[in-house]
């Protein structure tokens, strides 16, 4: 049994999925990881997605799937609940996915939709700031640091990550709403789609969605 998580950048559902792989078996596929990750051993898929990532640009299918295959076929599969997140991003990512699981007798049981304002979204997603050495995450107005622009540990200044500029955020929520919202309803046919009010509290959506996975954990 496996889980998607849909819904624009900026909603929780990183945050969430965290959450549950604190307290669950289960595994958290984030493509933005993934990509941030190979990006940053400076793997050959890592420099082609460094480019496209920099203009505000989706990265390539075919980047992305090689990516998530990958994973797919490290050996926690089979073994634990994966979560997708931020991914499929556009139809024929889902259909991929699907053919994919299918090939390893799975399938995707349960998509959750995470709305929320758009205006509020973008408030949050431009608040975001991380500490360069850490990596740990603040933000501006909901997880102020304790001094200034401060990481609380390390003492270096925080940094805002180069796609978390109100202007990127807005051609990325573009692209988001003509690839990704089409989704909605190829699931919504399969019968497994969800949705969840992410503008309330983390404590209360995340409870939402622990009522959502329990049924299918058993
Ligand atoms: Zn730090």
């Amino acid at each position: 049994m496996h889980i998607i998580f849909l819904g624009p950048p900026g909603v929780g559902k990183g945050t969430q999925a965290n959450m549950l792989v604190e307290k669950y078996p289960i595994v958290k596929i984030s493509t933005g990881d993934l990509l941030r990750e190979s990006i940053k051993i400076g793997s050959n898929l890592g420099m082609q997605a460094k480019g496209f990532m920099e203009k505000g640009e989706l990265v390539p299918d075919q980047l992305v799937l090689g990516l998530v295959l990958e994973k797919i076929s490290s050996p926690e599969f089979g073994k634990k609940i994966f979560v997708f997140d931020g991914f499929p991003r556009n139809i024929q990512q889902a259909i991929e996915l699907d053919k994919i699981m299918a090939k390893v007798q799975s399938k995707i049981n349960l998509v959750i939709d995470f709305t929320m304002d758009e205006e509020e979204r973008i408030l949050r997603l431009s608040g975001r700031r991380m500490c360069p050495k850490c990596q740990r995450t603040y933000h501006m107005t909901y997880a102020k640091p304790k001094h200034d622009n401060l990481c609380d540990v390390c003492d270096v200044n925080l940094v805002q990550r180069s796609d978390d500029n109100e202007e990127i955020i807005r051609q990325r929520s573009t692209v988001y709403w003509e690839h990704t919202r089409p989704l909605l309803e190829y699931y919504n046919v399969k019968k497994i789609l969800k949705s969840a009010d992410a503008s309330r509290s983390i404590e209360n959506v995340f409870s939402d969605i622990e009522n959502m996975i329990k049924p299918l954990m058993k």
